[in-house]
């Protein structure tokens, strides 16, 4: 077989097993016959320590596993989890660090091959096999193993994570931590609410239910329903089918029947399973099944099995009138949280939100940030379907989920959460005090804002007026585009809520990772794709209907700005400009007297910061995106939590672009701000003041904190540190400078991380 497919279906197997054992028996029992050894072991790294634990073996003596062990850089095993890398060797005894243990059985097996197992550059344990043979693994054997290893390491950091998360639920509870990227800064300790597509067999959360008898029913009705369809379509074919067609069919009722999956459905509501959720574990046992044949005609039956199982949830899902409840102090945990999923929740009940998807300048985390919500993104490992009802403890400052932390880790969570608490009491102190630095500079802060919540708030913490209006906030939680005068009422309200505070009004900024339900854009690369000015622009009708709701909105106020999205050329600028102009013509010529209002130009992709000083001498206003210009900047996708660690918003790239940015603008005599996350980051906002950025725009929750740094500060110091800063290459530098100085003025509690 060639050995492409035996890789793929070693890892199909191994990420099919039911739990972190199996898993291990697959991995060695299919590795030594896929590569025709004597010996195939894996030695896992237990949790917090550096120890491995002999944890599987084909070959080897049995009775071992779980209690020989050896510490990074003791033995082979030790040596290959130290080095990071391969050992292959044709003797084994003859290496120096070689060390005998008498119970393993070893003692016949002479050439030896281990590999690190690495996840997220965390080395999870070693893979080993031996032979009896004399001899070295040829290149092609050791190229194997580390594919393999590469492969197989996300798979047993699921499993692993998965294993303790159901040894919690049916035991006292081992603590549990699990990584993820930090998404809103603050602590939540709560219970576990998960959120699900609908009609996703893999997203049911796993729940126990009292009513198993009306459980039973809706099962059976669903069944039924389902039935009735599959009938509907073959009659409704009829003639069309052919014989072997019809026994599909007739296989399709089959797999419905009592005696068959629906049996196994029955039988785990009787054990007291809810419906959706038994489904949901029968069907997807099956369908690894069929996934695992050989047989390409049986294998693809997994695509129909699947089939089936969704239309059964559908119906279950339909039928399920429930309305959740929502205990108070929710988490809500999700594979991938949207605004949408936001909006459902009462926000007194809501404690914090888990991402399995998405990193910390996704939108989802920018609007929890932007409403108080401690959040954790990027949760990659946690089985989130099996986390509902659970009590946890998210950790919003590190982006880590804590399942049963031990009282002492507890109590710190508590403090901290105390004290975040009395420093916003504190703050709120400030609310009617200027932003003026000691030296006297004034620095307006705006607010970011999208949802009405934000209104309310934003006004509570004294903000001067509004930076960044996020329109596709109320685009997206419809079924359909709001018409002109539905739209003309939402920018009503901000305008009028503001008065006579200046309102930036974004234009519709979708793609990337906003997509709208009733407007799906597949792209493989959305964010370099079909996004901001790029869509508007080639569908004007959408655009001049927004533009036209925004200047009727304005009459009688004259509050208004407008920003144009994702600018790259002057020829954009330029048409969009054109077709605001056409807009504000017509609307003067229909009878209403509304002002043209300032325009302005976000620069958040690269080249409108070589184009800066040609951007600002056509509009009013520049407004600095800093949360896609970091990331097309150093090519680190904000969506995505693999490279969360590669997004440095004060990287010294993206410090050289804000204040080339700055110097443009002025260059232009036009206003420049900043309305991307950077500005509500006391230690962003210090250096930003020092470029001679105009205003800043953040959201309303960081507000307080930003205005107490810079009355801190003055800017004369915040000059002498930006040329400092500007002198260094690193960012972890820039950023350890940073903390320093906020220390050194007082404002420890600023600093990033009070947990560690
Ligand atoms: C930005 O990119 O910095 C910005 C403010 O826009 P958004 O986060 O909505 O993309
Ligand atoms: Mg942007």
């Amino acid at each position: 077989m060639p050995m492409l497919e035996t890789l793929r279906q070693i890892v199909q197997e191994v990420n099919s097993a039911s739990d972190l054992k199996e898993a291990l028996g697959v991995i060695v029992s299919r590795v030594r016959d896929a590569m025709g050894t004597e010996v195939c072991s894996v030695y896992l790294r237990e949790p917090g320590s550096d120890r491995f634990v002999f944890s599987a073996t084909e070959g080897l003596n049995q009775d071992q596993v779980g209690f020989a062990s050896l510490v990074a850089g003791e033995g082979l095993v030790g040596t290959v989890a130290e080095r990071e890398e391969p050992l292959n060797l044709e003797n084994a005894e003859n290496h120096p660090n070689f060390r005998f243990f008498p119970d393993l059985g070893e003692e016949h097996f002479n050439a030896f091959l281990g590999v690190p197992i690495i996840h997220q550059r965390d080395v999870l344990g070693v893979l080993v096999v031996q032979q009896a043979e004399h001899r070295r693994f040829d290149e092609g054997e050791e190229a194997f193993l580390v594919t393999m290893s590469a492969q197989l390491a996300a798979v047993i950091a699921h499993a692993r994570v998965t294993g303790a998360v159901d040894a919690d639920a049916t035991t006292a509870g081992a603590p549990t931590k699990i990584a993820g990227v930090p998404g809103a800064p603050g602590i939540a300790i709560g219970t576990a609410v998960v959120v699900s597509p609908s009609a996703d067999l893999y997203a049911v959360p796993r729940k126990l239910v009292e009513d198993r008898r009306g459980e039973l029913q809706a099962f059976r009705y669903a069944l039924g329903r389902v039935r009735e369809d599959i009938r509907g379509v073959a009659d409704n074919l009829g003639g069309e089918l052919s014989p072997e067609d019809h026994a599909l069919f007739d296989v399709y009722l089959g797999i419905l029947d009592d005696s068959s999956i629906g049996r196994e459905v029955v039988g785990l509501i009787k054990e007291g399973h809810w419906a959706q959720g038994a489904l949901s574990k029968v069907m997807i046992e099956h369908i690894r099944h069929f996934e695992r044949m050989e047989h390409s005609y049986l294998k693809e039956r997994a695509v129909d099995v699947k089939d089936l199982g969704t239309r059964v949830l559908a119906y279950l899902q339909a039928s399920d009138k429930q309305e959740q409840v929502y205990p108070d102090q929710t988490v809500l945990v999700g594979e991938e949280l949207t605004a949408s999923s936001l909006g459902e929740i009462p926000r007194e009940k809501l404690a914090g939100l888990i991402s399995v998807r998405g990193s910390g300048n996704s939108h989802v985390a920018i609007l929890a940030r932007a409403m108080g919500v401690p959040t954790v993104m990027g949760a990659v490992d946690l089985p989130y379907t099996r986390l509902q009802g659970r009590n946890l403890v998210i950790d919003g400052y590190n982006g880590t989920v804590h399942l049963n932390p031990p009282p002492e880790v507890l109590s710190r969570f508590v403090a901290v959460l105390d004290s975040d608490r009395e420093l916003s009491r504190d703050l709120e102190l400030l609310r009617d005090q200027p932003c003026v630095t000691e030296d006297g500079h004034r620095m307006p802060l705006w607010v970011n804002t999208g949802l009405m919540a934000d209104i309310t708030r934003s006004l509570e913490q004294g903000a001067e007026g509004v930076g960044l209006y996020r329109t596709e906030v109320p685009f997206l939680l419809r079924e359909r585009f709001p018409s002109e005068e539905e739209q003309r009422q939402i920018y009503r309200n901000q305008l009028e809520a503001f008065a006579p505070r200046p309102v930036t009004m974004r234009t519709l900024d979708i793609g990337g990772d906003k997509a709208l339900p009733y407007f799906p854009i597949e792209e493989d690369n959305p964010f370099l794709g079909w996004r901001g000015i790029r869509v508007t622009l080639d569908h004007p009708e959408i655009f001049l209907s927004q533009v036209r709701a925004m200047l009727k909105a304005n009459a009688g106020l004259g509050n208004l700005r407008i920003m144009l999205p994702m600018i790259s050329s002057v020829s954009e600028l330029d048409e969009a400009l054109e077709l605001i102009h056409r807009s504000h013509r017509e609307i003067l010529q229909e009878g209403v007297d509304t002002p043209l209002p300032s325009i302005g130009v976000m620069v958040e992709v690269p080249s409108a910061v070589y184009l800066a000083r040609a951007l600002a001498r056509r509009v009013d206003f520049l407004s600095v995106g800093s949360n896609d210009l970091t990331q097309y900047l150093l090519a680190v996708d904000r969506n995505n939590a693999r490279v969360a660690d590669l997004y440095h918003s004060m990287h010294p790239a993206v410090l050289g672009a804000l204040q080339q940015v700055a110097d443009a603008a002025r260059a232009e005599g036009k206003k420049v701000g900043i309305c991307g996350e950077l500005a509500g980051d006391p230690e962003g906002a210090v250096l930003l003041l020092a470029m001679g950025y105009d205003m800043l725009s953040m959201n309303a929750t960081s507000l307080p904190k930003v205005k107490k740094a810079l009355r801190n500060v003055s800017l004369a110091e915040a000059r002498e540190l930006l040329q400092e800063v500007l002198q260094y290459d690193d960012p972890g530098a820039i950023h350890a400078r940073l903390e320093r100085f906020l220390a050194d003025h007082g404002m420890e509690k600023f600093i990033h991380n009070p947990v560690a």
